[in-house]
């Protein structure tokens, strides 16, 4: 399912096949390492920069491939599809999310200082939005970036940010004004080795056990303001510019997982048996494993469809919300299916369907819950 579909070309599989061959060489070896030890070694930055995995949309005058959407696509759906959700979710933030940020809005200065080295691996980027007090009401963030001459004073915690280990420059959503709700709202780069920033905890998940996830705290870290990205007061637009492609990307992500737990599901029930025949040969086998297919089909035709309205720039609000809404439901009832299939190998650690389940999870969570995704739609109605 995820070759031979009309939005790739040539060129793309080729692509894909290179990325194959990353993630048999540089994630595989590893994956069982990190996953125990909760968080990905930093060489696996340097080695997907040398790859060139990092933000490939980003332009070669920025040190990039010159590429576009589409290859981060491919490489969100082959790791996905590999089974390898925390290391995917490290490298989605940084390529698919935050290089947009600075490629779309930030200033010469800002894209040529950061582009290169994200693309590198030299730098890991992060975005900081989510605070112990307030996730999907956006406007309620409660960090400050406060002017003093020619310097911005940031203060404040956020949580559950992904890659905030690794980083080296956060995109901190805070406020610079007064004024009421989204108004006031900025984004600020702020480099990691700053005084006053600190890391708390890489915490500890259900799922995504590799994924770098922590706690973030900011005592009134000094940064020029020549940080701001993108206008002063103007955050929380470039937020909503910027969500649709995550969006989309995480959908991509839950199409790519939910087509590996049925894979891998269709492989087990052949050859397990039961009552004297192999489990397939059950009608209900075979007409769940059918329900699937059919979700599975329709999902990847609605992502195509996206992707296409993406690549020319007409991938609205409601079209990634309404994705990442049912890919990432269809991506809950497709791996629940799936480990019942399993049986109780299917609660054991040791069977990837396990991992694939809990993993699942969050998909309907971050990036905006399911709940915000029907907020976000009703609104185009
Ligand atoms: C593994 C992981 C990685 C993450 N990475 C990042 C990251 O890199 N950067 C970042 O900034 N954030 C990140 N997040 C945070 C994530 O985006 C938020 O958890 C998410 O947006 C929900 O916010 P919340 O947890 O505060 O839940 P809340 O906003 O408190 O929501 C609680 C419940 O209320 C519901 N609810 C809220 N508002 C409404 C409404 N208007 N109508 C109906 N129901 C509503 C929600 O749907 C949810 O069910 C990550 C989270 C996780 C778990």
């Amino acid at each position: 399912m995820l070759q031979h579909r009309a939005v790739y070309n040539e060129e793309h599989a080729m692509f894909r096949d290179a990325v194959r061959g990353f993630i048999a060489a540089e994630i595989t070896p590893n994956f069982a390492r990190w996953e125990e030890q909760g968080i990905v070694d930093r060489q696996y930055w340097t080695s997907g920069g040398a790859a060139g995995l990092l933000c490939p949309q980003v332009p070669e005058c920025y040190g990039g491939p010159g590429g576009s959407f589409l290859h981060n696509a491919i490489i969100g759906e082959e790791i996905a599809y590999a089974g390898y959700a925390g290391p995917l979710s490290d490298f989605s933030v940084h390529s698919d999310v935050c290089a947009g940020y600075i490629l779309h809005f930030g200033n010469e200065a800002q894209k040529q200082h950061w582009l290169p080295r994200m693309v590198s691996g030299a730098s890991v980027c992060a975005i900081a939005m989510t605070e112990p007090g307030t996730g999907s009401d956006l406007q309620g963030v409660r960090a400050r970036a406060v002017r003093n001459g020619d310097e911005l004073v940031v203060s404040g915690s956020k949580t559950f940010i992904s890659n905030g280990q690794h980083a080296d420059v956060v995109i901190v959503v805070a406020r610079t004004s007064d004024a009421p709700g989204a108004k006031g709202i900025s984004l600020v780069l702020v480099e990691t080795d700053r005084p006053g920033f600190r890391r708390g905890r890489n915490l500890d998940k259900l799922g995504h056990k590799s994924a770098d996830t922590s706690e973030l705290f900011f005592d009134e870290v000094r940064v020029p303001v020549g940080n701001i990205l993108g206008a002063e007061g103007g955050g929380f637009t470039v937020l909503m510019t910027e969500l649709p492609q995550e969006r989309l990307t995480l959908a991509l992500s839950s199409m790519g997982a939910a087509q590996r737990a049925f894979d891998l599901a269709c492989d087990y029930v052949r050859s397990r048996r039961a009552f004297g025949k192999a489990v397939m040969d059950f009608q209900n086998t075979r007409y769940k494993l059918a329900d699937l297919k059919a979700e599975l089909s329709v999902g990847w035709a609605f992502v195509d469809q996206c992707l296409a309205r993406h690549e020319r720039g007409a991938l609205t609000s409601a079209d990634a919300s309404i994705a990442k809404l049912w890919c990432s439901e269809m991506h809950g009832r497709v791996v629940d299916q799936c480990l019942q299939f399993f049986g109780g190998y299917g609660f054991m650690r040791e069977y990837e369907i396990c991992r694939l389940y809990a993993d699942a999870r969050v998909q309907r969570i971050y990036g905006g819950t399911s709940e915000i995704m029907r907020e976000l739609i009703s609104r185009s109605l």
